[in-house]
């Protein structure tokens, strides 16, 4: 069976700095595992600006960001449209690639798998499954990615910054949102980004506000809301579900390493309960800018190296 002494799982800012860091302190058996035919993660999606190489100048949006990345980590091996399927405490991995199931194993393995968006499911949102529902990483790959437009008026659900990042994504493919509904008296994100959605977009937020439902018979015809007891249905055709994110936990959720909701409990070394599992960036279940998480991937690189003295 191939082996490695690292291997890392996720080629987002958070492994990608990781391995690039190690190149550089003299570890070279290192190999990257990405199941996107593209490295650099949640930003080849994130068509606005706010990207910076290790948080410093984020003036990059995130293609640009992503592009960068890669040219720096140009020369690693980075197997791209790899995706691990599990992976034991002895190190050893099964793999999904063009090429089918295949295995290796590694003396140590870190986790960069990055986070996700809560589900409709998980949200326990009433009315049957229709087109048009989707969350933002969603939204934005088929808006920035494959340049479609999948709705004209949807509403956004979620008041974090990430669910007004999605008025950036709507003015770019021309959408016009109905409005953003947030079960907070507060916005998650700072109250001056109510403001400019209002001013700037011309979207107003309705707080204290619960999605009961959403209606419709092929795709979304409607959302039935309700505020402080009264319900209301408001039209759109479409709901974009951002936020809330939760690690993504799918190679570790059967529980062999011991976890925190669904992110994996480390040492501040970022070291897992198991000696030779560690994990690095979202995963760890906060969402970070890019630029922090490559920081996070360089610090673990640098603990790493120690290892090896
Ligand atoms: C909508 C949105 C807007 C954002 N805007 C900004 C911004 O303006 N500025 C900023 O700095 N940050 C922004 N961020 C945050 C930034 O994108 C993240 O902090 C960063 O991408 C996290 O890096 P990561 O490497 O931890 O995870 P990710 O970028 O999520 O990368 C994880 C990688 O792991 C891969 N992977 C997962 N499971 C497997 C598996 N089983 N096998 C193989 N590969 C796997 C995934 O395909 C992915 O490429 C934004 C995030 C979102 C969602």
């Amino acid at each position: 069976m191939e082996h490695h002494e690292i291997v890392i799982i996720g080629g987002g800012p958070a492994g990608l700095a990781l391995a690039l860091e190690l190149h550089t302190l003299g570890l070279k058996d290192v190999v990257v595992l990405e199941r996107e035919l593209e490295a650099g993660g949640v930003p080849r999606h994130c068509g606005h600006f706010g990207f910076g190489i290790d948080n410093k100048n984020r003036f990059l949006t995130g293609p640009k960001f992503a592009i960068k990345l890669r040219e720096l980590a140009e020369g690693l091996d980075i197997r791209t449209g790899t995706t691990v399927l599990e992976f034991t405490l002895r190190g050893t991995m099964r793999l999904h690639s063009a090429s089918g199931i295949s295995e290796m194993s590694a003396t140590r393995i870190i986790l960069a798998t990055g986070t996700r968006e809560s589900s409709r499911a998980a949200r326990l949102i009433g009315g049957n499954r229709l087109s048009g529902v989707m969350n933002t990483g969603t939204f934005q790959q088929l808006v920035y990615i494959k340049h479609q437009k999948p709705f004209s008026n949807p509403v956004i659900i979620g008041s974090e910054w990430v669910s007004f990042s999605n008025l950036l994504t709507c003015r770019h493919a021309k959408i016009k949102p109905v409005c953003l509904i947030t079960e907070n008296a507060n916005l998650d994100a700072p109250s001056y980004f109510g403001i400019g959605a209002r001013l700037a977009f011309g979207v107003p937020t309705k707080r204290s506000t619960k999605l009961v439902s959403i209606n419709g018979h092929e795709k979304v015809e409607s959302v039935e809301v309700e505020t402080n007891g009264h319900r209301e249905t408001i039209a759109c055709d479409g709901v974009i579900i951002s936020g809330k994110f939760r690690s993504e936990n799918a190679l570790y959720s059967s529980g062999f390493i011991e976890q925190i909701n669904t992110a994996p409990l480390t040492t501040e070394s970022y070291r897992s309960s198991k000696p030779n599992i560690y994990a690095v960036g979202n995963v760890l279940g906060h969402l970070e800018t890019a630029g922090a998480c490559m920081l996070q991937g360089r610090k673990l690189a640098a603990m790493i190296a120690t290892e090896f003295k």
